[in-house]
């Protein structure tokens, strides 16, 4: 990777194709033009590649943390190919799983204990998901899934998909794990997940702190202007979640209008749910390594790992809100975590690392999740526009493939082949 933040001059670019974004859509992306010969410049607003692979290394040396995506899901993922097999481990299933349920720790086994258990209900709404428009929260009402079962299903699917059940399609998620060819097991990669941006990065031109403010389309000339000069292109591919452009943080101009209304239009029914990660650093190390689902909604899912003194927690949708909440008040952070993890009570915090991707500006959520009565939103986000604009990232699968790092890679494959084919016939 080269990165023009350092020594390359400020001043325009220009290159066939202009690549926003240096997430695994992104990189993909540009991995494939150049290989085909094409020349490309990648702008990324951040100072570091990756966008939601983000991992956390501790000072000491210590196994990573993931602060963004977690774990490679599924043991046909094509991270696997891309990283090496030999990199790649597999998460282990027994560890000690515990659940927060009426503000106490307990055995992750009273889920089950005459209940549904959530991870069941998942499977069963898979199976059968019910008609147009029905959501995961209906579902679950029409399986008369009622007390600690229900409240246990919602905090799950919450975490799952970043948003809440009573807007979560129920046949959206089961066409999302239908379409998945992932396979089983859940891998972590050796080192933390952010070898892959490195690995995909390798040779490309991306330019680091460089965000895209405007993006101008002409006929068979694409400008993407940034505080440094930007590139001009023959075509763009877009690759910055939804509300990048939602939000009026990167502006398309020389577009048709109705062209451009239709992208702001599928680009608002594509929110990202909310989601903040943390990493707790304590004054002593865990006794045991242990899972936590916090069915009470304050923590998400929460871990740590046995000699380590690090707590990891991953919360979505309410639970993000509640965790930022308790970071500003450091007593609910001490309280969050006795409950969670009742051998942290009494412990001194001696760090905090956090990503705050629901107020992040260039990311604006955790990820997108099919919704009721938005069956259609992702395929018109993801449409080229006037053969010269391409769509790329996680968002433009939403409801066709699971949120994650192996669709956000497809999606950025599957725009270097829509592009390649215009350019050909050019
Ligand atoms: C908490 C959490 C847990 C997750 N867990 C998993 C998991 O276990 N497994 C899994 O596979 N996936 C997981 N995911 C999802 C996964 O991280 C995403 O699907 C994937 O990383 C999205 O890649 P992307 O390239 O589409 O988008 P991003 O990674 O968001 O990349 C978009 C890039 O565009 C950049 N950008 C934005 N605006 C501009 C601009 N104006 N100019 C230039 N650049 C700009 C951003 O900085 C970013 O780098 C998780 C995500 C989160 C947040």
């Amino acid at each position: 990777m080269t990165t023009g933040n350092t020594a390359r001059p400020d001043g325009p670019a220009i290159a066939d194709v202009v690549v926003i974004g240096a997430g695994a859509a992104g990189l993909a992306c540009a991995r494939r033009l150049r290989q085909d010969g094409l020349s490309v410049v990648v702008h990324e607003a951040r100072e570091r590649i990756g966008g939601r692979i983000h991992t956390f290394h501790p000072a000491d040396g210590g196994p990573p943390l993931e602060l963004g995506a977690q774990v490679v899901h599924g043991d046909r993922n094509p991270v696997h190919a891309l990283i090496g097999a030999a990199r790649m481990t597999a998460v282990p299933r027994r560890v000690t799983a515990r659940i927060v349920l009426d503000g106490a720790d307990q055995d992750m086994g009273v889920l089950a204990h005459h209940r549904r258990a959530p991870w069941l209900l998942e499977a069963q709404l898979q199976a059968g998901p019910g008609p147009d428009g029905l959501s995961a929260a209906g579902w679950l009402a029409l399986r008369r899934s009622t007390g600690a079962e229900r409240r246990a299903a919602e905090e799950w699917f919450r975490q799952n998909w970043a948003a809440e059940p009573d807007e979560l399609s129920a046949p959206g998620i089961a066409a999302a794990h239908r379409a998945d060819t992932a396979g089983e097991g859940e891998f972590a990669v050796r080192g933390g997940f952010d070898r892959l941006p490195l690995l995909l990065a390798e040779g490309l031109d991306v330019r680091l702190g460089d965000p895209v403010r405007g993006l101008h389309c002409g006929p068979g000339l694409v400008e993407a202007r940034t505080g440094r000069g930007g590139t001009a292109a023959r075509a763009a591919v877009l690759t910055v979640p939804p509300p990048v452009l939602a939000s009026g943080r990167l502006a398309i101009t020389g577009l048709p209008a109705e062209a451009l209304a239709a992208k702001l239009a599928a680009a608002a029914e594509l929110p990202l749910g909310d989601g903040y990660c943390l990493v707790v650093t304590l004054d002593r190390a865990a006794p045991d390594t242990v899972i936590s689902f916090d069915v009470d909604g304050a923590g998400g899912f929460v871990r740590c790992a046995s000699g380590r003194p690090e707590v990891l927690f991953v919360a979505k949708a309410g639970a993000a809100a509640a965790l930022r909440a308790a970071v500003a008040d450091r007593p609910a952070l001490a309280v969050l975590l006795a409950t969670v993890l009742p051998w942290t009570a009494g412990a001194a915090v001696t760090g905090l690392s956090a990503a705050d991707w629901g107020q992040d500006p260039y990311t604006g959520g955790a990820f997108t999740a099919p919704r009721t009565g938005c069956a259609d939103a992702a395929a018109r986000w993801a449409a080229p526009v006037a053969d010269t604009l391409f769509f790329a990232g996680e968002a433009t699968m939403s409801g066709s493939r699971l949120p994650w790092v192996h669709g956000a890679l497809e999606s950025g494959e599957r725009a270097a082949g829509e592009l390649l084919r215009v350019l050909a016939n050019r």
